[in-house]
């Protein structure tokens, strides 16, 4: 891959939750570090958290802040 490829492939990645992994906690981390809200939960306790894609601008902070692991760049 190309050095110009690869910065294009790194630019268009997005948060994804595994959800078999995500304990969907009312504190998640991950929703609090994220700097443009795309971490969303439905409800309080036992919600699913999702990233919004549209939102999301391929950071990466969150993958390093969930502390299951549940979080990778896609
Ligand atoms: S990669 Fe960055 S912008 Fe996207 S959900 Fe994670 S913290 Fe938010």
């Amino acid at each position: 891959m190309s050095k110009a490829n690869k910065k294009n492939s790194n630019k268009e990645k997005k948060a994804y939750i595994n959800q078999s992994v995500c304990d969907r906690s009312p504190f998640c981390p991950v929703k609090r570090v994220c700097p443009v809200n795309a971490v969303e939960k439905k409800g309080f306790f036992g919600g699913e958290i999702t990233i919004n894609k549209e939102k999301c601008i391929g950071c990466s902070k969150c993958v390093a802040y969930c502390p299951h692991h549940a979080v990778s760049m896609r």
